[in-house]
């Protein structure tokens, strides 16, 4: 009875998000094989496609199965239409890095340059954070990089939280795959997605939180630090309390 209660008071809005949340959820689950029946999702029209999983692969002496893979991961998003940024992207940016990567930097979404590229930070804010990395005595290639979002919002508008509803999943079955021992998330919007909480980034970095059982560090996004150069050194503090504890 309270139940019914608490989802009768629920806002119209709320709803639709977990609506959105929760078909995204079924769309990858019902891909990736797990124990969804498909004919159920079928009739509540949640999937147009049955995707069906590739072959085992071997790495390193140990069976992958394509789910656990960040190829297998990115064959099932496809080209994505689970929300409208598909229509406004020119290309999809999935991510980037080492697939054994022992940290992940999570960014808010794609901006133009990455837009045009399908690369994620390859613009001014991509080329500090490269800098903070090599400062860091690592390499891009040593790290994961991606985004909450992987397309573009028009006019690099602020994500919308039925798309970040939507892309999230994938987010979570990247890091799955990765399993890296650090996150670091970028800027206000990466740090609230991801903890589920709009504290001020202000106060949210500088220590660690979790993230799916993962140590996360918030800090502030590059893009930030391009217009205020002297939150650098915060950033720089961060970064070392990240090094420190990989
Ligand atoms: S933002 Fe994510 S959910 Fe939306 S279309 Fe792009 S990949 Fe799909």
């Amino acid at each position: 009875m309270e139940r019914a209660l608490i989802q009768a008071d629920m806002p119209r809005e709320e709803m639709r998000r977990m609506v959105v949340a929760l078909r995204s959820r079924l769309q990858l689950d019902m891909a990736l094989n797990r124990a969804i029946p498909a004919a159920y999702l079928r009739k509540q029209g949640a999937v147009k496609r049955v995707y069906t999983a590739a072959p085992e692969r071997v790495r390193g002496g140990a069976v992958d199965r394509p789910e656990q893979t960040l190829a297998g991961v990115r064959e099932v998003l496809g080209d994505c239409r689970r929300c409208p940024l598909c229509k406004t992207r020119t290309n999809l940016v999935f991510g980037e890095g080492n697939v054994r990567a022992g940290l992940v930097f999570v960014g808010e979404a794609p901006g133009a340059d990455e837009d045009r590229q399908g690369e994620p930070f390859v613009g001014k804010a991509g080329q500090l954070l490269t800098r903070i990395i090599v400062a860091m005595g690592l390499q891009r290639q040593d790290v994961y990089i991606c985004n909450i979002l992987k397309c573009r919002p028009p006019d690099n508008r602020n994500p919308r939280p039925e798309e970040i509803a939507a892309c999230e999943p994938f987010l979570i079955r990247q890091l799955q795959a990765i399993q890296p021992k650090m996150i670091c998330a970028l800027g206000t919007f990466a740090a609230h997605a991801l903890l589920k909480t709009d504290v001020p980034i202000s106060l949210l970095r500088g220590r660690f939180q979790r993230y799916q059982g993962i140590p996360l560090m918030p800090t502030y996004h590059p893009a930030y630090l391009l217009r205020n150069p002297a939150a650098k050194k915060q950033v720089w503090e961060d970064v070392q309390k990240i090094m420190k504890a990989l």
